[in-house]
């Protein structure tokens, strides 16, 4: 009898330790395609996008964005940037995470030998790069691509200051909830860049899933304004709509002013 207690007990073990280890098992989804995320969400918060499905593998990678901008590396060799912006009308879409301007096709970006496409700009708040350790209230990516591994992503900064009248135009028309606006006025988006390009650089990835790492990122040193009833207008409709400043993971930062 005793023996049979003793084989009882041994298979109750074995199979506690069976369903933990199963319990503890990770199953990611193949199919990105209906996965939602979220930046701070219990279950698909920024620390669990890279578990939200396979598509997502890169957020746990080594070269990740945004990051901590400190102790750049002047480099007189980068070649700078050449913005040939042309008049657009913008789709204006509220997409839950940021709100997008999807632009016409034929705004540019040379840099050196390399001509990249405007695609769209977005906005997050704060801003997702920190200067030495510090923020600033909005950060304005405009995101271009001269193909699906090639993106040249330029940062700029928005502070507090004189009212701009671009952003005056957008704000009327930004949708509250998710949805999309078609504006059929002209806008001239170079009103949105400042006049000097001096830049950082540094290769990283998108700062939101799937998280590529395919990214020239050239974030701009001088600054914007916009007012400041203009930011809390921005951070009324969507903020804290950024992501976690992450390792360089020996990576280096270069700078080039103009
Ligand atoms: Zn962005």
């Amino acid at each position: 009898m005793k023996h049979h207690y003793f084989l009882i007990t041994i298979a109750v073990i074995a199979f506690s330790i069976a369903s933990c280890k199963n319990d503890k098992k990770v199953i990611i989804p193949t199919d990105c395609t209906e996965v939602h995320w979220s930046y701070d969400g219990i279950t698909d918060g920024q620390d669990k996008w890279v578990d939200l499905c396979t598509g997502y593998s890169d957020c746990g990678g080594q070269s990740q964005s945004p990051v901590n901008i400190s102790g750049a590396i002047p480099d007189l060799t980068l070649p700078g940037l050449d913005f040939n912006y042309s008049s657009t009308t913008t789709e204006i879409e509220n997409n839950g995470h940021t709100i997008e301007f999807v632009c016409e096709a034929g705004s540019e970006l040379t840099i050196g030998t390399k001509t990249y496409q405007l695609l769209q700009f977005h906005y997050h708040a704060k801003s997702e790069h920190q200067v030495d350790g510090l923020y600033h209230p909005l950060e304005v990516h405009f995101v271009h691509n001269e193909s699906d591994t090639a993106y040249a992503v330029v940062g700029v900064f928005f502070e507090p200051g004189e009212e701009n009248e671009l952003f005056t135009e957008f704000l009327a028309h930004f949708p509250t909830e998710k949805g999309t606006y078609t504006d059929t006025t002209e806008i001239n988006l170079a009103g949105l860049l400042p006049e000097n390009k001096s830049f950082y650089h540094y290769s990283g990835s998108l700062t939101t899933p799937p998280c590529s790492e395919v990214v020239n990122w050239y974030v701009l040193k001088n600054e914007i304004s916009a007012s400041a009833t203009q930011i809390a207008q921005f951070e009324g409709i969507l903020k804290n709509n950024y992501r976690n400043i992450k390792n360089l993971n020996g990576r280096t930062i270069y700078s080039r002013d103009e």
